[in-house]
């Protein structure tokens, strides 16, 4: 099974049709179906590392004083509660919190499955990022958990490789200040020449006070890259700003 990360951007790309939710429905659609998702969101940064293990995943509205429409968004993709152990198994000594009623799956997780899966037929499972933990430890959790692409289970990270909201411009589609593409274009070069280090080291980079103000939504990237396997092919699913300083840069290895 592949292995994703997905530049989510803003909310509403649960309702909206554009390159980056077209992307995200052609990946859907050309790979084989999955037997579950887990998923790593920016929105679920916790202290503590926890995975959703309802039948039935409530669909989490989190966000402030958006238009009513985006409340009434659901996704009822079944969960899968037996999954949860074999994450235990995996991740352990690390404790994993099965979470029967805190959570659900938050906008991060489906406003991109309502496009990649818009059936909502796969069961899925988020994984909480625990903040207190420093950037090898979400790394080295990946890497605990690659042996679910093997049991056909989609790892899908959801997040911004550059995400600052205080610069962000609602008027700006597809371009933005220089840094925000030079940051972006640095962590591609990471990504594509497989330097996890300096990915984890990320706090060190050039441009990283504006493009990372804070580390949630950059750490769901570590997770796909933990799951990489040696001979993966990476591949740019799409890319680009959005709103000025947000990265939609999208990745896939298989
Ligand atoms: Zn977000």
């Amino acid at each position: 099974m592949p292995a994703v990360f997905i530049g989510h951007g803003t909310p509403f790309n649960a309702l909206q049709n554009n390159r980056f939710t077209q992307a995200w429905a052609e990946f859907g659609s050309r790979i084989p179906k999955p037997k579950a998702i887990l998923a790593v969101s920016a929105h679920w940064y916790i202290g503590a590392t926890a995975a959703t293990a309802m039948p039935k995943p409530p669909t989490v509205h989190d966000f402030y004083g958006f238009p009513a429409e985006m409340y009434q968004i659901a996704y009822p993709a079944p969960g899968a509660p037996e999954l949860v152990p074999a994450l235990q198994d995996l991740i352990a000594p690390v404790w994993l919190e099965p979470d029967k009623g805190q959570w659900g799956l938050d906008h991060g997780t489906w406003s991109v499955l309502v496009h990649m899966f818009p059936e909502a037929d796969v069961p899925v499972v988020q994984l909480s990022i625990d903040g207190r933990q420093p950037a090898a430890y979400h790394l080295e959790l990946g890497k605990r958990l690659a042996p679910l692409r093997d049991q056909g289970v989609l790892v899908m990270g959801s997040g911004n490789i550059v995400h600052n909201l205080r610069l962000m411009n609602r008027s700006l589609v597809g371009e933005g200040p220089e840094w925000a593409s030079r940051f972006d274009a640095m962590v591609q070069d990471y990504v594509f020449n497989g330097e996890d280090r300096a990915l984890v080291d990320y706090e060190r980079q050039p441009d990283c006070d504006l493009a990372i103000p804070t580390p949630d939504h950059y750490l769901p990237l570590l997770y796909t890259v933990g799951v990489r396997q040696n001979d993966d092919t990476c591949e740019v699913i799409v890319d680009g700003l959005d709103l000025g300083c947000v990265s939609m840069t999208s990745y896939q290895f298989h």
